[in-house]
């Protein structure tokens, strides 16, 4: 992602948006759903408050100067735009850059496919689940 850090680059606006050390990501109304693109599962249902949230280090890195759910939205508009002038294409054809930007929550056979650690991933799943907050550290592997 070396294209994007001029963009990556901007400082977090003063005042108000997550605590240090966290970075917002918007809840379901209701329930979730497993989106882990990765995991063989019918898109399992993820009752609210459970499930395993997995950050990725890119994750970590795009959101540092973007943790609030504006700011991301805004970063994803201008990779998608930067990335539409690059390939010479309208921004509709270019790939949403969501996933870069978010953590995926999924059911516990994505979780253990991607051999994360269990614990620490549900810990975090259900901290966003109470509070849209996400710690901003990628997700640590299960021990062998
Ligand atoms: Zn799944």
């Amino acid at each position: 992602m070396g294209i994007f850090n001029k963009l990556l680059g901007r400082q977090n606006p003063a005042g108000g948006g997550p605590p240090p050390g966290f970075f917002e990501v918007p809840r379901p109304p209701g329930d979730g759903l497993c989106s882990d693109d990765q995991c063989p599962c019918p898109e399992n249902l993820i009752p609210r408050g459970t499930g395993y949230v997995f950050i990725s280090q890119d994750v970590v890195n795009n959101r540092r100067n973007a943790r609030s759910v504006a700011e991301a939205q805004v970063l994803a508009d201008r990779m998608q735009q930067e990335m539409s002038r690059r390939l010479g294409v309208p921004a509709v054809f270019v790939a949403s850059f969501k996933n870069v930007l978010t953590p995926v929550l999924m059911c516990e056979q994505g979780a253990r496919l991607r051999g994360i650690d269990l614990a620490v991933a549900a810990a975090d799943a259900k901290h966003w689940w109470e509070t849209g907050l996400v710690p901003l550290r990628a997700t640590p592997m299960a021990r062998k």
